[in-house]
This record gives C-alpha cells, structure tokens and sequence, in this order.
C-alpha cells in the first residue's frame, strides 16, 4: 500500500508517525476538555466523543466514546472495529465533504496531555526473544544453552496491570531485597542494577470464556492492536528472589507504555514470518498467519543535563521465536480466560548483533562493560536522572506506521523507614 491521502495536510508527510494508514487510538485532555477518546492524524487528534456527538461517527446503538478508554470498542467486537476504522478512513480522507464540520473537532496533539489509552485487565510478560534469553543464560548461567522447556513453551510470567503506565510517567527506582554474591545475608535498599526491556506490547480486544481454550487463528483475530512497552527490571531485586517461582517485586513497581494503540489492522500489511523451529511445535501452536511484524525499534537514553538523547540500540519485532497469538493461544490453552484490556508483554526483543540488545543488561553484559553515551557519560545501568526512550515504526513505501515515543524518566528511591 502506498500513502492514503488526507485533507489534514500534517498527516500526509512520510515522517509523520500518524498517517491516514495508522489511525491509532488514544486518551487525551486538554486544559479545556476532560480525558477522552481520540485517534491520531498527522499533528492533530480527532476528538471521537465529539465527533459521535456530532453523529459523525454513528456505528453502535449505545455510545461507544462516553468513556474515557477504549475497552468498550473493544468488547464490541471486531465488526465494530472494522466498521469504526472504515468511517475513520472516510471523514479524514482528502475531498471528504463534511471536511469542514470534522476540522471543528480536530486538536493540536502539541496542547495535549495524554493518559492510559485503555483499562489494564490484567498484564502478563512473556520471554519469547531467542537472543535474549541465550544472552540471559550466558550472563547468569555461563552457557547461552536455553532452559530445557524454551524451544517448546512460549515462557511467561502473571504481572502487575497496576503500575502499567503511560508514557511521560516518571518511575521512582525500587527498593527492595537484594544478596549480593559474596554476603552471608540479604539487605534492604534501592536497586542498583536498574534495567530496561524494550517490548512490544499486545492488547487483547475480545476475550475467550473460562474453560474454553483457543487455537491460535481465533487468537489472531482476538488481539486489538500493539503499544511500544519498556518492562523496567531491578535485576539485583530479579537476580535474588526469582528462584523457583520466578519475577516478582523486581517487576513489579512499573511498566510503560506508548500512549497510542496502533490497531492490528494498520499493521496487517507488515506480517514477518516466525523463525525456523529447532523442534515442530505442538499443534496446538500452529497458526496459519505470518504472526510477527516488520517493526522497526529504537533505545535512546539521555541522562539529566545531557544535550540530547543518544541511540543504545536499533532492533526489529521481527526477531522475535514467538507471536503475540502464539502467545495469547498457549495463555488460554490451560482454559484461562483471557478479557479486553488484557496487556501480553512479547518479552525483551534483541537481535544477533550486540547493537540490537534490548536490555542494558545485555548491552553492558551485566555491568562489566559498560557503554558511552554520545553525550560522553558512561552507564552499566540506569542512574537517577536517566530518561530512557522507545520508539517503533513499521516503514511503508512513503509512509510509515509510527507508535508515538514510550518515554520514562527515574526518579531516586523514596525512603519510608526510619533511619
Ligand atoms: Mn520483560
């Protein structure tokens, strides 16, 4: 597909991250509007609870944009997402005749703030980047072999949907129980190991009934759209506690994510296939789709006073072992029943090269070797102060589908006992 054309001339550059093609789903305010519903064109948002109230969008009998979240459009199911996405298309596209009444309820995204795009029912993480967990093995384990299950199970973990936030929200560093190597006993204080995951994360839009599990062809059609997601990791606070039963408080104090949904439909043009398999996987993860994406990704960190942001590292989604319905299929194949609003974490995407790790843990081999930021500090792993930046895009011929930047910045550890 080439680049559709919009009257909203801001939308029709091919370095905007919001062409007509994306069309991704967001919560804004503004100091004159409460939080709401809007979807991203060019430089603008289209206010969508206005726009329904003007009856310019008119797809559902009760209101679909009364709230300030996007679970109802995705609990109503994928013919209204089609049908919403199709009339999206219509009044932004160039020559549309009601151009005039639309550009009412356009706001600059320059004078907005934005919020959770959706409700977090509940947030799992998976670790289904092959690079990444070979790295993980070499660094903590001595061997790059893979745990025994990982060729066959796509490996998660039940995470917090209550710190999973938007992207501008600072995280304070965690305190917590760490061991170092050599002491007798463990200490309480704030982690000093305090890493990234670049992610991708995917939304579940419809969900399936306990009890009854899916294939992943009906998982496929399940998932609503992806967010760019940074997992922060205490790896000290990981490194003690995670044995046997795995990630718990060095988890569990943040999660960012981009603030816009950018819709599995946007990205249907951009389908990669799933690598070769080591062993053929049980049948009850064969899908019939491509289940990755072309997405390009990208690390910037900037540390407090630094000039700019520098670049860390530059990786695809495409270097991913397995797929979000892969994923979303082996979730519920046990019968769990998974809801709208639910958020999967892909897991840590590196590639081969060493500039396409996606954690400072690998990129500074747990600290051994540390790196130099093109403002000249060098860093193993986060300081207070460091804003770290993620950003994706899947590039089209003229256009490009964009995901809007996940940026978080660390704050020091907060103190609450006494001295
Ligand atoms: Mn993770």
């Amino acid at each position: 597909m080439t680049l559709l054309t919009s009257w909203v001339t801001s939308a029709n550059s091919a370095e905007t991250d919001f062409p007509l093609n994306n069309l991704p789903y967001g919560v804004f305010s503004t100091d004159a509007l409460d939080p709401r519903c809007g979807v991203a064109i060019g430089d603008m948002i289209l206010d969508c609870r206005a726009a329904e109230e003007a009856g310019l969008i008119d797809i559902t009998d009760e209101p679909l944009f009364d709230v300030p979240f996007w679970n109802e459009v995705m609990e109503d199911g994928r013919a209204t997402w089609d049908t919403l996405r199709a009339r999206l298309t219509e009044i932004l596209t160039e020559g549309f005749s009601g151009e005039a009444l639309v550009t009412d309820l356009l706001v600059p995204r320059a004078d907005v703030e934005m919020h959770m795009p959706f409700l977090v029912a509940e947030y799992t993480d998976f670790y289904a980047g092959r690079q990444h967990a070979q790295n993980m093995g070499a660094i903590l384990r001595g061997s790059p072999s893979l745990p025994a299950n990982w060729l066959h199970i796509p490996i998660g973990y039940n995470g917090r949907a209550s710190s999973v936030v938007v992207s501008g929200t600072d995280i304070h560093r965690p305190n917590g129980q760490t061991k170092a190597p050599d002491a007798k006993t463990p200490s309480f204080g704030p982690s000093r190991r305090l890493d990234i995951e670049l992610e991708l994360g995917a939304i579940v839009g419809k969900g399936n009934e306990l009890g009854q599990p899916i294939t992943v062809d009906d998982a496929e059609t399940m998932i609503f759209g992806y967010v760019l997601l940074n997992d922060w990791s205490a790896r000290d606070i990981q490194g003690w506690e995670y044995q046997p039963l795995g990630p718990f408080q060095g988890k569990a104090f943040g999660t960012s994510i981009s603030p816009w949904i950018v819709t599995a439909a946007a990205l249907e043009e951009f389908r990669a296939p799933t690598p070769a398999r080591d062993f053929t996987l049980l049948p009850y993860l064969d899908g019939s789709k491509d289940g990755l994406y072309n997405i390009e990704l990208e690390v910037l960190m900037q540390p407090e006073g630094a000039a700019k942001a520098s670049s860390i590292a530059k990786t695809n989604y495409n270097r991913m072992y397995y797929s979000a319905a892969e994923q979303l299929a082996h979730h519920a194949s046990s019968g769990c029943a998974m809801t709208a609003g639910d958020l999967l974490g892909s897991g840590t995407i590196s590639g081969a090269d060493h500039s396409e790790y996606g954690s400072l843990m690998e990129l500074s081999w747990a600290g051994k070797e540390p790196f130099t930021l093109e403002t000249g500090e060098v860093r193993g792993f986060l300081e207070d102060g460091d804003t770290v930046t993620l950003r994706g895009a899947a590039r089209g011929d003229g256009f490009k589908i964009g995901f809007g930047d996940c940026v978080g910045k660390i704050l020091p550890a907060v103190t609450w006992l006494a001295k």
